[in-house]
């Protein structure tokens, strides 16, 4: 039902977390499970947990990273009991599930859950473009992670469908966080020739990746920073090569 929308568990240490999450996903019409260095898969106790949604657990994806398992995701979303990043947007699990309804019909989108004990480090949160926690007990709110996953599906499975015109959708065309990732890489190439970027700064370059997948240029918007950035190293360059000449 929802091809689009992953579910991706980083490092997931119980296996039988790994057949609760299936079965959970499964119940809600959700069949695309990634797993980033699970600690053991397969294992006969997921496949016991998962019960009839054995097939969701042998289709998973194994990655490396959650890098690999988000780059073609225009839509990234952090699940945490606790705003740890405080930079992004946060969702709650309504509003997630709406934004994921409505931007999987442009593209591929993503749902990500932490470790059992540590959940998503800071800089997994930087592949992501917003986060979702889900209230409770403000003295004990952090779920078993099968949980967590199952409300959020739930509310993915009831989140009333959008059906967006073809222009809406081209608007909505954003770019992966590859494109994004590959602009960010030439924007700290062009930085650091500068001179603005130096060992003490690449915290600035941190904080530049946030803001940029926080603001989320679309296609259009990515392709004019771009070569924004291509002229000024042009420019950069030709700077640089006169400072030299007038050395001579
Ligand atoms: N000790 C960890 C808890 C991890 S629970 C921590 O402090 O972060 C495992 C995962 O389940 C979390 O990383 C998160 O993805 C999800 N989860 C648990 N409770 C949640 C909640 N209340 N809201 C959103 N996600 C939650």
């Amino acid at each position: 039902m929802f091809p689009n929308i992953r579910i991706i568990l980083v490092e997931t240490y119980h296996p039988g977390n790994l057949g609760s999450t299936a079965r959970a996903m499964k119940t809600m019409g959700l069949t695309q499970l990634y797993l980033v260095n699970p600690v053991s898969f397969p294992h006969p106790e997921a496949t016991q947990l998962a019960a009839g949604a054995e097939d969701v657990l042998n289709q998973a994806r194994v990655c490396d990273n959650l890098q690999q398992a988000v780059k073609d995701c225009s839509l990234v979303i952090g699940a945490s009991a606790r705003l740890r990043h405080l930079a992004l947007t946060n969702f709650n699990p309504r509003q997630a599930a709406e934004a994921l309804q409505a931007e999987s019909q442009a593209g591929e989108v993503a749902l990500v859950f932490g470790r059992e004990r540590s959940g998503l480090h800071n800089d997994e949160l930087a592949f992501c473009t917003h986060q979702v926690s889900i209230d409770g007990n403000p003295d004990y709110s952090i779920l078993n992670i099968a949980q967590a996953v199952q409300i959020l599906c739930y509310e993915i499975f009831n989140a009333k469908p959008t059906t967006p015109s073809k222009k809406v959708l081209a608007a909505e065309q954003l770019p992966s966080l590859e494109a994004i990732q590959g602009f960010e890489d030439h924007l700290a190439k062009a930085l650091a020739a500068s001179g603005f970027l130096n060992g003490a700064s690449d915290r600035a370059l941190k904080e530049l990746q946030t803001f940029f997948r926080r603001a989320r240029p679309n296609q259009h918007e990515l392709g004019i920073l771009r070569s924004l950035v291509s002229r000024l190293e042009k420019q950069g360059n030709f700077y640089y090569q006169q400072q030299k000449d007038n050395h001579k």
